[in-house]
């Protein structure tokens, strides 16, 4: 290109982010991610690595020391966790009621595992009864599970019931708590949940790019008893200890702003106490459901497996979503999202995340939504 092309100041639109994610960024996570940089190694930075760490065990509930925000995004910490707990030839069970059961079942296969399926219809959970006649069936080494279904808005209820199913099969657990982590009651330990992933753009209301990843001594135990190493350098968790363990050696350049913003927006969950939030978004998108259902829309799951951070109504008849998708968008600079998959055309995805979960918010997306129906 011989001349400078004529790019303008970046002045991106002021939205009000309520779809599936990216949520609202608070504030202060906005400020620390303009603090000057120290290097990856530098002995302030590991400080603030081991406080990043502390803060993340008490958002997952769990006392695991492999606990760790992974350099990328969700799908970063996702594919850390199968790609380092399925070896070549072993079995992974997923399910296939949303979006990202099929996402598990692409990464596990690339790491060179058999996949089989856990099957339930899209918007409902699984049946600890099916998990179990498919462990029977299959006796899979893996189970894979999605706490916080963001395709469909269902919450997984009796996880303690799959984890147990699944250790009397002597098989691990991985839950995507991608949807979950910081909005919806999550207890990693007291559930025995073996391995867990998230992404800090939902509940936590940071930008993407450090993600948060815990493994329990006995899915470390695996991943440094492999028989052959993990496919993927960078995401191999038996290097990375090198880093986020006691060592501190250099592996690759840490997203150092990243991990500062997740350290802020971790502050701000402790700050409130993680119960308060999770009854903070119960609260707000309880108020959020009552408003859609007084417009007389429809919220697709049921209250057994509602899920507050991400709230599925159904589309109502002779609207197309994308027109009320583009009409908020338009007049309102608001985000909300259609479905995806068996639900394309379906439903809208309405976020009730982090710092997005706010009164406010709600009393602006009904009156938004009212007019856009009108
Ligand atoms: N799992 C779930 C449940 C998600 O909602 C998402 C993203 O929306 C992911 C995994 C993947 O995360 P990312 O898009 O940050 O890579």
């Amino acid at each position: 290109m011989e001349n400078p092309p004529g790019v303008g100041e970046l002045t991106p639109p002021d939205r009000t982010l309520l779809g599936p994610g990216p949520s609202p960024v608070h504030p202060r996570v906005l400020r620390a991610m303009s603090t000057p940089l120290v290097g990856h190694l530098d002995p302030a930075f590991v400080d603030i690595m081991d406080e990043t760490q502390d803060l993340l065990r008490y958002a997952f509930r769990t006392e695991n020391e492999w606990t760790l925000p992974v350099s990328g995004t969700g799908s970063a910490a996702m594919e850390a966790a199968i790609g380092n707990l399925v070896e070549p030839g072993e079995t992974m069970l997923v399910p296939t009621n949303g979006y990202f059961g099929g996402r598990m079942a692409e990464m596990a296969r690339r790491a060179g595992g058999e996949v089989v399926h856990v099957d339930a219809p899209w918007g409902e959970p699984l049946d600890p009864a099916d998990v179990q006649d498919a462990f029977d069936a299959h006796q899979p080494d893996v189970f894979g599970f999605v706490h916080a279904e963001t395709s469909t808005g269902v919450r997984q209820p009796q996880v303690p019931e799959l984890t147990r199913i699944a250790h009397s099969h002597d098989a691990l657990v991985v839950a995507d708590t991608v949807t979950s982590l910081g909005g919806v009651e999550l207890r990693v330990d007291d559930w025995n949940i073996d391995a867990a992933y998230a992404g800090p753009q939902k509940c936590l209301s940071c930008p993407p790019g450090a993600s948060p990843l815990t493994l329990n001594d006995d899915a470390m135990d695996k991943v440094l008893s492999r028989d052959t190493p993990s496919r993927s350098w960078y995401l191999d968790l038996s290097l990375l200890e090198g880093y986020w363990g006691d060592e501190r050696a250099y592996h690759h350049t840490a997203p150092v702003t990243n991990v500062y913003a997740l350290r802020e927006a971790l502050r701000l969950v402790a700050e409130e106490g993680i119960e308060e939030r999770w009854a903070r978004h119960r609260r707000v998108a309880g108020a959020l459901k009552s408003g859609v259902e007084a417009m007389g829309l429809e919220l697709e799951p049921d209250d057994d497996y509602w899920l507050p951070s991400l709230n599925a109504v159904r589309v109502p008849d002779g609207v197309t979503d994308t027109g009320v998708i583009d009409y908020l968008r338009d007049h309102y600079d608001l985000e909300i999202a259609g479905g995806l998959g068996d639900l394309d055309g379906e439903i809208f995805r309405i976020g009730c995340m982090g710092h997005g979960a706010r009164e406010k918010n709600v009393a602006f997306l009904l009156t938004a939504l009212a007019d856009a129906l009108d």
